[in-house]
């Protein structure tokens, strides 16, 4: 039996990443007009000949230049040449590659088009001055519409997902302070508005971000729209149906995948000593290298190597709240640096006192050490005043196109 009732529907609306092109030509039938020629990156194809093929294992551009007649002095001539910006003696097998190879009868290569992948391609152009240039393929998104139902647990769901699970592990981000993963309710139920990348309209390239969602987590509706209140930072948030943005300042954890191991304790008790020492930190438990998060935007006051606590890192987020990070194996960042919520610091180790790798974590508010999993902890920089009013306006659209795709009933 299937956990969850996956569907997608196309738009008809074609988003296009550059400016929306009209597409539809009318041509009088009447005139006959020649077929335009055939272009690829601006090459003319009927001026070559062309040859496609994929870079076989043990393959360079030498051997390869060798086959269409060109010699080993213009291929060390042309890998010199461009070597600043594109390194020939680094194609990798099976790559595609295009030769276009001249129409005479020395069928000499003239241009090499190799493709990294399915949008970046490198042009070697060597059929007078050498030189190269990068090109991209357009992408156009699609728009594609999904809703599920949650008949079991998230991880469950996750793996009867029919959509990638790229949009699920972003809508579990969009949601990540909204809605406890681990407490989904039965017939909790989501509808999402996500970005499909394709080439040339046709040939998938990816998924985009989620545009617009509804969760509704215990017959409560929780929507979340993408929004850019800074147009110069750019950075993407999301915000629901009444301005709120939906990220907290502070992440739960500093590391992405852990148990907790020893919580905020006042009263514990040391086994050796039979004495109370308080721990005053929270211990996230997670193999040695594991990437280590600011929970929160900031800067750093600290990073050092100290005594018990080992490599640690200390961050100042603003007058009330600073966090630190104690027993790393290395870090990564240094005083002053500023840092964003979910960047990486450091890595998960064991110097200092400790028995085992961890990252003790704490975090103090006005100058005193709390427990963070007890804190009701700030919401992010709430939507501008002057910008609510645009957003509710924006939004409407994107809520009323929610609320009518249809859930999938069981059969
Ligand atoms: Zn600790």
């Amino acid at each position: 039996m299937r956990h969850i009732f996956i569907y997608i529907l196309l738009f008809s609306v074609i988003l296009s990443c550059n400016a929306p092109q009209e597409k539809k030509v009318s041509i009088p039938k009447k005139i006959e007009k020649p077929a335009p020629p055939k272009k690829l990156f601006g090459y003319i194809l009927d001026d070559y000949k062309v040859v496609k093929s994929k870079i076989k294992r043990g393959e360079t551009f030498g051997t390869i230049m060798d086959k269409y007649h060109v010699g080993p002095g213009k291929v060390y001539e042309i890998v010199n040449k461009i070597k600043p910006e594109f390194d020939l003696r680094r194609l990798r097998a099976g790559k595609n590659y295009t030769i276009l190879k001249s129409k005479d009868s020395t069928e000499q290569a003239k241009v090499f088009i190799y493709q990294q992948d399915l949008i970046h391609y490198a042009i070697v152009d060597f059929k007078d001055s050498i030189f190269t240039k990068k090109v991209e393929k357009e992408v156009t998104v699609k728009l594609q519409k999904a809703s599920g139902i949650i008949e079991s647990s998230l991880s469950q769901t996750l793996d009867d997902m029919h959509v990638s699970p790229i949009v699920a592990n972003d809508l579990s981000e969009i949601y990540a302070w909204t809605i406890d993963f681990f407490r989904l309710q039965k017939n909790d139920r989501f509808k999402i508005v996500y970005e499909q990348k394709f080439i040339e309209d046709s040939i998938p390239a990816g998924i985009g971000r989620i545009r617009s969602a509804l969760f509704e987590h215990s017959g409560t509706p929780f929507y979340a729209f993408k929004y850019v209140p800074d147009s110069i930072t750019g950075i993407e948030e999301y915000f629901d149906d009444k301005a709120n943005n939906l990220r907290r300042a502070f992440l739960k954890a500093p590391l992405k995948f852990s148990r907790i191991s020893s919580r905020y304790n006042l009263r514990r008790k040391i086994a050796f000593y039979g004495r109370v020492k308080p721990h005053l930190g929270t211990d996230f438990a997670a193999p040695i290298g594991s990437p280590i998060m600011s929970t929160a935007n900031g800067q750093v006051i600290e990073s050092k190597y100290r005594g018990g606590n080992g490599n640690y890192v200390k961050i100042r987020h603003n007058a009330t709240y600073t966090t630190q990070y104690l027993h790393m194996k290395k870090r990564k960042v240094k005083v002053g640096d500023y840092v964003k919520q979910g960047d990486i610091i450091g890595w998960v180790g064991m110097t200092g006192n400790t028995s085992g790798p961890h990252v003790c974590y704490r975090f103090w508010k006005n100058g005193r050490q709390v427990d963070p999993l007890k804190e009701k902890l700030p919401e992010a920089e709430p939507l501008p005043k002057k910008i609510q009013e645009q957003y509710l306006v924006d939004i409407q659209p994107l809520k009323q196109e929610l609320d009518a795709i249809p859930y999938q009933t069981k059969n």
